[in-house]
C-alpha cells in the first residue's frame, strides 16, 4: 500500500526524525548535539531519511558564531503523506485533513444524526476520496482515527450513552471496507494529547471536555493515561447528587447528567417552558442577563467546578484545560471556577480555556496517525494556533 522502503523503528532514527518533526527547521549538528549521536551516524541516518521521503533539505541556515560553511538545513517532508481524523458524536460528525506538520487541508463539520447504520458510509466515502487524491504522494494516508465520545477500549467501543455505536465492531469493518489501520480513541483523550502538543512547557495535563457528554483525558509525564479498561478520566459518570437523574451509565446523579452542554440546554428549555430553545438562546439570554437564565449558569458553575475538583484531586495535573462550547461563550465562567479553586487545596492549578476547541480531539487523532506512523513518542505542532482556528 504504502511505498515506505525501509522501516524506521530502528531506535537512533528514531531519535534522529522526532528531532526533525519537532523543530521547523534542524540542522545535522544540531541533531547530533541534542541525541548524542556522533555527526558521522547522524549524517547516515539522514541520508536514509532523505532516501526514503520521510526528510528534505531546506537550504544554507546561519553561520555559527565560528564562522565557517553555513549548516544545510532540515526539515520533515510534510507533504510526504495525509493524516485523517475524525470525530463522531451523536449529533454531529467532523473530519480534519492534514499534511504531516498538522498544516490543514480540509476540516469539515456536518450536524447530522449518527448510528451504526451510517457511520460506516459516512467515514468511507472520506477515507476513499483522499485516498484517489493523494494516491502519488510517497506515503499517501499515513492513518486514520477516530475520535469517539465514549468509551473505547482496544480497538473496541464500549460505551456510547447516547447513540449506538458500541453495537458494531466499527475499527474491523472500516479496515476491511478501506485496506487501511484505523484507530480509535477517547474524544477526551484525544483533545489532552493535542493540548499537549501545543503546550511545550506542561508534561501533566487533565483536559476537561464537556460537549454531549462529559470526559478528562488525563496526561502523566508526557504519557497519556487510559487506565486498565479504558476508563480514566470517566468524570462524568462521578456522582453529584446521590438519587438524582438516572444516567444511561446505570448510576444516578451523574456529573453529566448536569453539566454537559445537552444537560444545560435541556434544563434551559425548562425553565423556560419552551423545548425550542437552542443553545445560542441560552447564551443570548445569559448576555441579557436574565434573572433566571443568571441563576441556572451559576448552578451549572458550582457543579462544574465540584467535577473539576475531583479530577484534579485524583491527577494533580500542572494545568487544566477546560474544552466546552459553554465556556468559550461565557469565558467569565473560568475565572469563577479559578475562584472556587482559590478557596480549596488546589488554588495552585491554573485553568485554561482549550487552545484548539471543537478541533481538539481531531488535532489529537492527528498526534496519533503521526506517532504511529513515524514510530516517535511525542508530536509537537509548531503551528501558529490562529493559523489552525482559521476555519
Ligand atoms: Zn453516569
Amino acid at each position: 500500500m504504502f511505498r515506505m522502503k525501509n522501516s524506521i523503528r530502528e531506535n537512533n532514527s528514531i531519535l534522529v526524525l522526532s528531532e526533525i518533526i519537532n523543530r521547523p527547521e534542524i540542522s545535522r549538528a544540531m541533531i547530533s548535539e541534542l541525541t548524542g549521536l556522533n555527526k558521522a551516524t547522524v549524517s547516515e541516518i539522514v541520508r536514509r531519511l532523505i532516501e526514503d521521503d520521510y526528510v528534505i533539505e531546506i537550504g544554507p541556515g546561519k553561520s555559527t558564531s565560528s564562522g565557517g560553511r553555513r549548516p544545510i538545513l532540515l526539515t520533515v517532508n510534510k507533504k510526504a503523506g495525509i493524516s485523517i481524523s475524525f470525530d463522531v458524536r451523536y449529533d454531529r460528525i467532523s473530519y480534519l485533513i492534514t499534511f504531516l506538520d498538522g498544516e490543514k487541508i480540509e476540516y469539515t463539520i456536518e450536524e447530522k444524526n449518527i448510528d451504526k447504520e451510517n457511520i460506516v458510509d459516512l467515514i468511507t466515502v472520506v477515507v476513499e476520496k483522499y485516498k484517489a487524491e493523494y494516491l502519488d504522494c510517497p506515503f499517501g494516508i499515513i492513518g486514520v482515527t477516530i475520535s469517539i465520545h465514549g468509551i473505547v477500549h482496544e480497538k473496541q467501543i464500549d460505551f456510547t450513552p447516547y447513540f449506538n455505536l458500541d453495537e458494531i465492531d466499527l475499527v474491523g469493518i472500516l479496515e476491511e471496507k478501506t485496506g487501511l489501520t484505523i484507530h480509535i480513541e477517547n474524544e477526551a483523550n484525544l483533545s489532552a494529547l493535542a493540548e499537549a502538543a501545543f503546550d511545550y512547557e506542561h508534561h501533566n495535563i487533565v483536559s476537561f471536555s464537556a460537549h454531549t457528554g462529559i470526559g478528562a483525558g488525563v496526561i502523566m509525564n508526557d504519557q497519556l493515561y487510559r487506565g486498565f479498561r479504558g476508563k480514566s478520566g470517566e468524570v462524568g459518570h462521578t456522582v453529584l447528587y446521590p438519587n438524582g437523574t438516572a444516567c444511561p451509565c446505570g448510576n444516578q446523579g451523574c456529573l453529566e447528567q448536569y453539566c454537559s452542554t445537552t444537560a444545560v440546554i435541556k434544563k434551559f428549555r425548562l425553565l423556560k417552558g419552551n423545548p425550542d430553545l437552542m443553545f445560542e438562546d441560552l447564551i443570548d439570554a445569559y448576555h441579557q442577563k436574565d434573572s433566571s437564565t443568571l441563576n441556572m449558569i451559576l448552578q451549572f458553575a458550582k457543579d462544574f467546578g465540584i467535577g473539576l475538583m475531583n479530577v484534579i484531586g485524583n491527577y494533580d495535573p500542572e494545568v487544566v484545560y477546560i474544552n466546552s462550547e459553554l465556556l468559550e461563550e461565557i469565558p467569565e465562567l473560568i475565572s469563577l471556577l479559578q475562584h472556587y479553586l482559590s478557596m480549596t487545596i488546589y488554588k495552585k492549578v491554573p485553568l485554561k480555556q482549550s487552545l484548539l476547541g471543537r478541533q481538539a480531539s481531531l488535532y489529537g487523532a492527528t498526534v496519533v496517525n503521526l506517532k504511529e506512523f513515524l514510530h516517535v513518542d511525542n508530536v509537537e505542532f509548531n503551528m501558529n494556533i490562529e493559523k489552525v482556528l482559521e476555519v
